[in-house]
């Protein structure tokens, strides 16, 4: 029983951890360098490179302030084409 309060506990620290890291490490725009970016979706795929299949994670990002579409990468920033953008952030997500 007390391995499951342990693991709880593992998971709370996890999530507070995250909610630390967010509020010292905010997502910055990288056009406009704007707070005011929201996370719209985020894309995991995997990545297989001689036959090693690693986890990859593109996230997407549009921005409130200038309105670029931003993707991340493995901490690399670079623009959206609109073809990419819909098939990542689906029709009918509330865009505002
Ligand atoms: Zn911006």
């Amino acid at each position: 029983m007390t391995y499951v309060l342990y693991g709880l506990g593992a998971l709370i620290a996890l999530y507070v951890g995250c909610l630390l890291f967010k509020m010292l490490f905010p997502t910055k725009c990288p056009k406009c360098q704007s707070k005011n970016i929201v996370e719209k979706a985020s894309v995991r795929s995997t990545f297989v490179q001689s036959e090693r299949a690693s986890p990859d994670l593109n996230t997407y990002f549009l921005c409130g302030d200038c309105n670029a579409r931003s993707k991340r990468h493995k901490g690399q920033w670079s623009d959206v084409e609109d073809l990419e953008w819909n098939r990542a952030v689906k029709p009918g997500t509330p865009s505002t």
